[in-house]
């Protein structure tokens, strides 16, 4: 009986029952326990006295909130820093999306199955076809990066003229009001062609003034910048980073005084005279309209009583005197405009600050809110589209590359590389594709954001240095044929910029994520911040009370799920994917207990603890790329050739996952705490293991021949018919490598039947001769072949001026 009272408390806290019904049940389960056991009546009024003294009271919240959550409520005041109006507003910034049901411990799918399919409109699949396509064709990698520094002054007007620069503004200033998925397919495409063109045109787009115009500018800003912006007059940037404030920006000092000044001729103007000096800036040296973020004081209160406003933006044109612009970096052997900008006591008058006066000290949250926006878009699309450049030329080259008599992709070291591209590849489009859904419905998930952004650049270094390794020579010899080697030194600036990497993971996913994603947190940490006590501590009760309940349902749920591997969970999918959903609904229970009992253990430290957090981003990013892959399948249409992709996707996550929830387990500082959660989470030890052999060599093969699945893997990048540049070289040999494969088979047995010497291609005449292969085969196997060599060469340079000579 006792075992069924338990069983029945273990159920209720696995389906998350109220308190009351919990209490009730536990009532009924004493009660019938003591009406069939031997129990004296001293006893019983014993238990039940105990029972009265802890559940009524809890159950009765004036009560429970006077004997318990108010005096939990003022020793948490009392250990807690305050929080500034900034931090407020920041932690405030950008919506919560998908990742609140993966903090949820028990996520909702129907979330997932309602988001609809990323799909572009006729005029924008127009676009890409069109003005895209041709913006593609005009450039030229080598001739921008290595000889001009700059896109040719066509390709500018042409990127203007065609609205390039104005993917994102409205309809009715000019601009193309493309969706967030076309904007994405957009710098995938001209990513593949050119990642210094990309950059160009990623700024305006997703960084620079135009999106803070757009979400905060008055209705003067908007309707005399955006057009302007729209038609490319204006060239923008956003200028944040300083010498001493990279990572944390926040510590610029950079400043804005308010005062009175002379401003276009006119004298008393009120206005802000601003002291700066940024660096890295990307379009500066080029720019008309400088956005800039500053630090204002307003000494004389000539706008209000407090003197230290805050963080606040403004726009500067170009020509305002005191601004220093004109000189260089030189990103990465890349060519796109980037440099450092100074002002000295330039003055601006108050109607340049973004927004307005209204605006004034939200500098910070107005850039969280915007930077959540574009890191979603412009480096996942970059990323993504090295990916599928990597899966579709590296899969092609590594089979028209033969050593050994033997293409090299047929060797297992080399297939190893070749699988982790193909499958890296589809976490990334799937990743990027399902953020584009959040932003085209209006959400900012700022912590989606951040794991998206994360995980594309990291994943796109794993992918480019696997390509690298696998075109050997040929990648590192540098010069118009060279299709990798700009890609490669792209992907510092990839992981640097927009939160680099590192501090991404540590600091931001999880920093930002439990508080933003996790159901209670930030309501109680609202509730000990707020000034009117009883309705803090009323918020404070109603929000433990229900964490108190969240912790122990995700315990039971995390062990039960742990000990049936979640067989028995209901959740969506197919028979191919029934079982990755139930794994996610398993590990999202473990990571939501993990997480609480971290905070409960390091508390504020846990800032500090970044290995700690970091693993928590690790596991909480896994968990949305697993999502992201099932929905991407699911997308596609199912395909069962699809299904290695997918197979591979979620295992590789599932273990990543796992490593990381063990890592945090083995390292908590009270080793005691992280045995008890090993053995409720991993209750029969490792469950899951890297994707094996087997499934890899399936993924490779994927990408080593033509097919659906490849289509449907590299959708979307500029593809060049030129059977003599750098790519279209490449798959015009792979083609006639595919159409020759079955006479080099005939080759290879004739040889092995001793009527050939060899099977290379001093053998071919050999072979006509003796009627092995006709006339017209040996044809085909000599065009091949010329095409592989014309594939595999590499640029060469005069001694004397560095120019390029045709090997
Ligand atoms: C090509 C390029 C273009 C750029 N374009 C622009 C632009 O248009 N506008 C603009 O404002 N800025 C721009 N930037 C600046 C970019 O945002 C910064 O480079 C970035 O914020 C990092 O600053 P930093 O380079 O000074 O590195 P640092 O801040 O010195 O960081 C160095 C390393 O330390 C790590 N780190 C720092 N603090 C922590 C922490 N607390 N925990 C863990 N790790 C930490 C970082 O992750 C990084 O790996 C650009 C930079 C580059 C390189």
């Amino acid at each position: 009986m006792m075992w069924i009272a338990i069983l029945i408390i273990l159920i209720s806290a696995y389906l998350r029952l109220p308190l009351l019904i919990w209490s009730l049940i536990l009532a009924a389960s004493l009660l019938a326990y003591a009406s069939v056991a031997d129990i004296k009546t001293a006893e019983l009024l014993f238990v039940m006295l105990v029972y009265a003294a802890i559940i009524i009271p809890l159950n009765l919240k004036p009560i429970r909130r006077i004997l318990l959550s108010k005096a939990i409520l003022s020793a948490m005041k009392k250990v807690m820093p305050t929080i500034s109006q900034t931090e407020q507003e920041a932690l405030e910034a950008g919506d919560v999306w998908w990742e609140a049901e993966l903090f949820s411990g028990k996520p909702d799918y129907t979330f997932l199955q309602n988001l609809p399919k990323p799909s572009l409109t006729e005029e924008e699949q127009a676009f890409l076809d069109g003005p895209v396509e041709e913006f593609c064709e005009m450039l030229d990698d080598w001739q921008i990066t290595h000889i001009d520094y700059d896109l040719t002054e066509a390709s500018w007007q042409f990127a203007k003229d065609k609205g390039l620069f104005a993917l994102i503004i409205p309809k009715q200033y000019g601009g193309l009001d493309y969706s967030t998925y076309c904007h994405s397919q957009v710098i995938l495409k001209i990513g593949s062609r050119s990642g210094s063109a990309a950059v160009t045109v990623m700024v305006p787009n997703s960084l620079g003034p135009g999106k803070l115009l757009m979400t905060y500018g008055t209705e003067e800003q908007k309707d005399y910048y955006l057009p302007r912006l729209a038609k490319g007059i204006e060239i923008p940037y956003f200028a944040l980073t300083g010498t001493d404030a990279g990572s944390d920006a926040g510590a610029m000092p950079d400043s804005g005084i308010v005062c009175y000044g002379s401003y276009e001729g006119k004298d008393n103007v009120l206005g802000v005279r601003l002291n700066f000096s940024k660096r890295y800036i990307t379009l500066a040296p080029i720019a008309t309209l400088l956005g800039i973020a500053f630090k204002l004081y307003d000494p004389e209160h000539l706008l209000s009583d407090n003197e230290d406003r805050g963080i606040t933006l403004a726009l500067i044109k170009r020509e305002t005197e005191g601004v220093e612009i004109g000189r260089r970096h030189f990103p990465a052997n890349h060519a796109f405009m980037n440099g450092p900008i100074r002002g000295t006591d330039v003055f601006i008058p108050l109607d340049a600050i973004i927004g307005g006066v209204d605006y004034v000290g939200k500098g910070w949250a107005m850039l969280m809110e915007c930077l959540g926006d574009g890191r979603a878009i412009s480096l996942p699309a970059l990323g993504t589209s090295a990916g599928k450049m990597a899966s579709k030329y590296t899969g092609a080259y590594a089979r028209i590359r033969r050593q050994f008599h033997t293409p090299i992709g047929y060797f297992e070291g080399v297939e190893e590389a070749l699988t982790e591209i193909a499958g890296q590849t589809y976490i990334m489009d799937a990743s990027r594709s399902m953020v584009t859904l959040a932003l085209d419905s209006g959400t900012v998930p700022s912590v989606i954001s951040a794991i998206v952004k994360l995980q594309v650049m990291e994943r796109m270094r794993r992918v480019i240095n696997h390509a690298m390794d696998i075109h050997g020579g040929h990648a590192i010899s540098m010069g118009p044929l060279n299709h990798l080697g700009r890609a490669y030194q792209l992907t510092p600036v990839g992981i640097t910029v927009e939160g680099a990497d590192i501090l991404t993971r540590t600091m931001i996913i999880f920093g930002q994520g439990a508080m933003r994603s996790h159901p209670y947190l930030l309501k109680e940490v609202k509730a000990v911040h707020n000034p009117d006590l009883k309705q803090g501590v009323n918020d404070f009760d109603n929000a433990l009370f229900a964490h108190v309940g969240f912790v122990i349902s995700n315990a039971v749920r995390a062990f039960w799920l742990g000990l049936t591997f979640a067989k028995f969970t209901l959740t969506p999918g197919d028979k191919h994917t029934h079982h990755y959903y139930q794994q996610l609904t398993r590990m999202s229970a473990s990571f939501s207990l993990l997480a609480d009992i971290c905070l409960a253990v390091l508390g504020g430290s846990l800032k500090r603890r970044e290995k700690i957090s970091g693993r928590l981003a690790d596991a909480l990013s896994n968990m949305y790329i697993m999502s992201a892959v099932l929905k991407h399948y699911e997308n596609q249409g199912s395909h069962k050739e699809d299904l290695p992709l997918l197979k591979w996707a979620c295992e590789d996550a599932l273990f990543n996952i796992q490593t990381a929830l063990k890592g945090i387990m083995k390292n908590l500082p009270v080793p005691f705490i992280g045995a008890l959660c090993n053995f409720i989470i991993f209750p029969l030890t490792k469950p899951y293991q890297k994707p094996s052999d087997k499934l890899g060599h399936q993924v490779a093969k994927l990408i080593l021949s033509p097919g659906e699945t490849l289509n449907r893997l590299t959708d979307g990048v500029y593809q060049s018919t030129d059977k003599n540049n750098a790519t279209g070289r490449i798959s015009y040999a792979y083609n006639l490598v595919l159409e020759t494969e079955s006479l080099q088979h005939k080759l290879r047995d004739a040889y092995k039947q001793g009527q050939i010497k060899s099977r290379d291609r001093d053998t071919y005449e050999m072979a006509m001769e003796k009627n092995i292969i006709t006339e017209d085969e040996y044809n085909a196997l000599v065009e091949a072949d010329k095409a592989v060599q014309n594939a595999i060469k590499v640029d060469e340079f005069s001694f004397s001026d560095w120019k390029v000579e045709t090997p």
